[in-house]
C-alpha cells in the first residue's frame, strides 16, 4: 500500500479528528462534555487512576462513557520523565516490568468501575521511555502489546497521521494549549486537506496552567459540527479500530 492511501472514512468525511484530553479534569466533565454531547461529537478521556479512591475518581466518568466517549488508559501513576520536575522518582528510577504492572492496574481499575472495553492508551507527558542514558529503553512495545492504540506527541503544527503510515502505538497529537479557535480548526483542515487523521490534546477549559479559553473550544467544535462531510470526529480508539480493519482488508 502506497504510505499515502487513504481509507474512506465513516460517512463519506474527508478525513478524521480525534478531540482528546488528559488527566480527568474537572473543566472536561464541565464544560468540553456538556458541549459535545450538545453537538453531538465524541471524545477521548485519559483518567489516572492513583491512590485509594480512584473508585470514587472515576464514578462521575460512568455516565461519559455511556454516552459514547472513550475513557482512555492514562496510567495509575502518571510517572513522567523526573529531570524537567526535579523530582526523586520518574521514568528514568523505574523498569519496563513495574511500568507495566502500574498500566495494567490501571486497566483493570477502569474494567472494574466503566466495563470493560478497548480502549486506547496516552503516555503521560508524552514521555515513552524508562531508565536513562545507555540503559534507557523504549516503552512504546509495551503499548503496542496491550492496545489498540496510543497516544503520543507531533514534532510539528504541519504534521498529520498519514493512515497507511503511522504507527498506531505512537499517534501523533497537537497539544493545543493556549491555541486560538482559528488554529485548532487549522489543524483540523490541514488534516481534511490531506485526508489524513489528526488528533487534538487538551488539559483544561479555563482551568490549569495549560488550558485554552472556553470560546476558542466552542469555536472548534461548532466548525467541526458544521462541517460533518469533512471531519469523521470519533474517539482515539474508533479511529485506530477504523485503520487496522482497513489496513487488513487492503493486505
Ligand atoms: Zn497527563
Amino acid at each position: 500500500m502506497e504510505p499515502t492511501a487513504i481509507p474512506e472514512w465513516p460517512g463519506g468525511a474527508a478525513c478524521a479528528v480525534s478531540l482528546s484530553f488528559d488527566d480527568g479534569m474537572t473543566s472536561q466533565l464541565e464544560r468540553a462534555i456538556p458541549y459535545l454531547d450538545r453537538l453531538g461529537l465524541r471524545g477521548t478521556f485519559y483518567l489516572n487512576t492513583p491512590g485509594d479512591a480512584w473508585r470514587e475518581r472515576l464514578e462521575p466518568w460512568k455516565a461519559v462513557v455511556e454516552k459514547g466517549h472513550e475513557a482512555g488508559n492514562h496510567t495509575c501513576s502518571h510517572l513522567c520523565s523526573r529531570g524537567p520536575f526535579g523530582r526523586e522518582k520518574g521514568l528514568e528510577t523505574t523498569t519496563l516490568n513495574a511500568l507495566e504492572a502500574d498500566i495494567l492496574e490501571c486497566e483493570r481499575r477502569l474494567d472494574e468501575v466503566l466495563g470493560k472495553r478497548a480502549r486506547s492508551f496516552c503516555y503521560p507527558c508524552y514521555d515513552r521511555h524508562v531508565g536513562e542514558g545507555e540503559s534507557r529503553a523504549s516503552y512504546v512495545p509495551l503499548i503496542a502489546k496491550h492496545f489498540v492504540a496510543g497516544r503520543g506527541k507531533f514534532n510539528g503544527l504541519h504534521h498529520v497521521n498519514f493512515p497507511a503510515a503511522c504507527d498506531l502505538s505512537c499517534v501523533g497529537s497537537h497539544a493545543c494549549e493556549r491555541m486560538g479557535g482559528h488554529e485548532l480548526l487549522g489543524l483540523c483542515e490541514r488534516a481534511a486537506n490531506k485526508g489524513a487523521w489528526t488528533v487534538l490534546t487538551f488539559h483544561g477549559i479555563l482551568e490549569g496552567h495549560v488550558s485554552v479559553s472556553e470560546v476558542d473550544f466552542r469555536e472548534l467544535c461548532d466548525h467541526l459540527a458544521r462541517y460533518p462531510e469533512r471531519f469523521w470526529v470519533a474517539p482515539v480508539v474508533e479511529v485506530a479500530q477504523r485503520i487496522r480493519a482497513w489496513r487488513a482488508e487492503s493486505a
